[in-house]
């Protein structure tokens, strides 16, 4: 097979190789995806879901940024909810349950219809690389492929092995071949790489379950979804439900344990340890008599359900006695057991900022195989590391967006000033700069940004000019509007917060814990004339112009803290230093940042073990 040149091939069509097939391509780079089954875009692996707490604000960053997996998200939903509504708006995060198969079909349409973008359908084998610059890939049909740049996004396949109790054997997922000789050639070329290992719970038939003995859970009534431009919105949703399991499930399961390949040592990579088996839960907090499951439905017309909590890599025969000792399981039947992956992934550390690989030069790498878990996580760096390819082949500096612009950059930063030592998942917790961070306001944090660079279109971007014209008229009306007592002071009083006696600013009020936006609107006749609740633009500008007069002290207090710090990430480390001159270090950081290379001082003080005295030492060394 002939191929022409190509700027950029993306290898694997998952979460990540589609996000960043779709960003270079939509730049105006000419791609190449090249996956080894094209009926399979985005294949959720795993739970059928996405966002969820910390990962909705992912998913509504790469939105904001100008990907496709919002959108996507927002077609395929079955199923909305907020979480943490009850929490302050920084913990907010939007979370869908996904029709597993629309949302591969869904990716497949969009990518289809982006210019730019070829497929081929086919395993790469391995990659072209002149000196420390590669040039393409080589594949097993179509021989060699020339491009600039690379961006590997192999996911769990390299080299992955799949353990189901004493049973092993080689494959990338389920039914799915494994990939061989990337891991080979990239340690041959001075990389390092180790393993990690993930695991899926059992698929149930739902004609099967007793759904009267479960607690079932809807979905919220008002859906927000994912994307700042997506009008389309789910009229109907199906729900999920709540199980538990008990002493005598997890007696069961015990008997198992002598077969599994993590207690018997045949799994050698490290699980997450936030996204535990069951059997990993069961030994580690022994004194709990139950866990609670999820049943989630796979979409809308199957009757394939997903056992949130129950993942095991336990001997079949035992997953299914211990499933049917569940209330409400007893007849159920499986479609498949579920099984632990252990994979190859690279330590992170040996990238750049920009994703880039520091050993060879035009080489990216993308999603699960940096040692993370998860859709979002994977999404936003293959966005990342698109935009990347493209602006290195183009000699424009690489976009590295900041710990205080997104989650996105907390996660990268992470991943290459921390490295990993199991699969590493987003948390609202990993986050300085939470109340910044929030899920309403990722377009006005990131889209005029990625219009003027040429990602996000001239749609996206009128409707953040739209909506911060709204926020602005919301806020100077509620700031400038006066309440007077005998309008307001029985809500007050049914509030439990302390009558007023004389007339106050609307905004001053809403600075009160006790009162929200939408009961004064309904409370007062000049605001309900004005704003119409019933109008969803209206009342998602009105939730923000809330937020931002509610919290003000607080954002303008992490404003000024990322400010400061963000000094040093202006002072540049050259990156030959020799640490080893500066004995006023300690022996450990002089390791740490032998080992991790950072580019700034602000990355170098985000490594564990460099204590702010060694980041004086730096910057005095460097004249600050
Ligand atoms: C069993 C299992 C359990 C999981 N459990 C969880 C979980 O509990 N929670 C969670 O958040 N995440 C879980 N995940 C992880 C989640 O699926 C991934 O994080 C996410 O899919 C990673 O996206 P990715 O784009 O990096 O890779 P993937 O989605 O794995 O996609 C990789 C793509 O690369 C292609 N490919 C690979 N090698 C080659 C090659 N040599 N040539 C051509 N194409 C190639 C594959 O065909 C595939 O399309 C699980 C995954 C698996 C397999």
């Amino acid at each position: 097979m002939i191929f022409e040149p190509y700027d950029i091939i993306v290898v694997g069509a998952g979460h990540s190789g589609c996000e960043a097939a779709a960003a270079a391509a939509n730049l105006g780079s000419r791609v190449l995806l090249v996956t080894m089954d094209l009926r399979l875009f985005a294949s959720m692996s795993c739970n059928p879901a996405m966002g969820g707490v910390a990962k909705g604000q992912i998913v509504r960053e790469i939105d904001a940024l100008g990907g496709y997996s919002g959108i996507v998200s927002d077609r395929t939903m079955i199923q909305f909810r907020m979480l943490n509504k009850s929490k302050g708006p920084a913990m907010w995060s939007p979370r869908c349950q996904s029709d597993k198969m629309m949302f591969s079909a869904e990716w497949r349409r969009m990518l289809e219809k982006t210019s730019n973008l070829d497929f081929w359908q086919d395993t790469v084998t391995g990659l072209i690389i002149e000196g420390d610059q590669v040039r393409g890939v080589r594949t097993l049909m179509g021989g060699d492929i020339h491009s600039k740049a690379v961006v590997l996004s192999n996911g769990t396949f390299l080299n992955g092995i799949i353990h189901i109790g004493e049973k092993h054997f080689s494959g990338g997922r389920m039914g799915e071949n494994a990939s061989y000789g990337i891991t080979e050639q990239l340690k041959e070329a001075g990389f390092e790489s180790k393993r990690l290992k993930t695991g899926t719970p059992v698929r149930i038939d739902g004609r099967t379950i007793d759904f009267s003995k479960l607690i079932e859970q809807k979905g919220d009534d008002d859906v927000v979804g994912f994307s700042y431009i997506e009008p389309f919105r789910i009229q109907k949703q199906r729900s999920c439900w709540i199980a538990h399991t008990s002493l005598k499930v997890h007696e069961t399961l015990r008997k198992g344990f002598k077969y599994s390949p993590m207690f018997n040592g045949r799994i050698q990579g490290v699980g997450p340890r936030y996204c535990p088996s069951i059997e990993d839960k069961i030994e580690r907090f022994s004194g709990k008599d139950s866990h609670q499951l999820f049943v989630e439905p796979e979409g809308w017309n199957v009757e394939e359900y997903y056992l949130n909590g129950f993942s095991s890599s336990l001997p079949d025969d035992i997953q299914y006695e211990a499933l049917r000792q569940i209330e409400g399981f007893e007849n159920a039947k499986i479609y498949r057991p579920g099984y632990a992956i252990e994979y190859d992934y690279f330590p992170p550390e040996q990238l750049h900022h920009s994703l880039e690989t520091r050993l060879v030069h035009g080489l990216f790498f993308a999603g699960q195989i940096n040692g993370t878990t998860g859709y979002e996580e994977a999404a936003g760096q293959g966005l990342m590391a698109g935009i990347n390819a493209h602006r290195v082949i183009h000699d424009l500096e690489p976009l590295v967006l900041s710990r205080s612009q997104a989650y996105i950059g907390v996660l990268i930063d992470d991943l290459i000033t921390k490295g990993v030592d199991e699969p590493y998942r987003m948390f609202t917790s990993r986050a300085e700069y939470r109340i910044l961070l929030r899920q309403d306001n990722a377009d006005s944090r990131l889209t005029a940004m990625s219009y003027e660079m040429g990602l996000a279109k001239e749609d996206r971007y009128q409707a953040l000019l739209r909506k911060q014209d709204k926020v602005s008229e919301i806020i100077n009306c509620l700031s400038e509007a006066y309440v007077h007592p005998e309008e307001v002071n029985t809500l007050l009083e049914r509030n439990q917060s302390s009558v007023i006696d004389q007339k106050v600013r609307v905004s001053n009020l809403l600075l009160r814990p006790q009162i929200a936006l939408n009961q004064l609107i309904e409370t007062l006749p000049f605001l309900s004339e004005k704003f119409n609740l019933s109008d969803r633009f209206t009342k998602e500008c009105l939730e923000e112009a809330e937020i931002q007069i509610k919290y003000e002290s607080y954002i303008n207090k992490e404003y000024e803290l990322a400010e400061k710090l963000s000094r040093l990430e202006n002072v540049k480390l050259p990156s030959d230093f020799d640490y080893h001159q500066l004995t006023s270090l300690s022996y450990e950081s002089r390791e740490k940042l032998i080992r991790y290379k950072p580019e700034t001082l602000g990355q170098a003080s985000r490594i564990s073990g460099i204590s702010p005295a060694d980041i004086s030492v730096l910057a005095i060394f460097l004249g600050r």
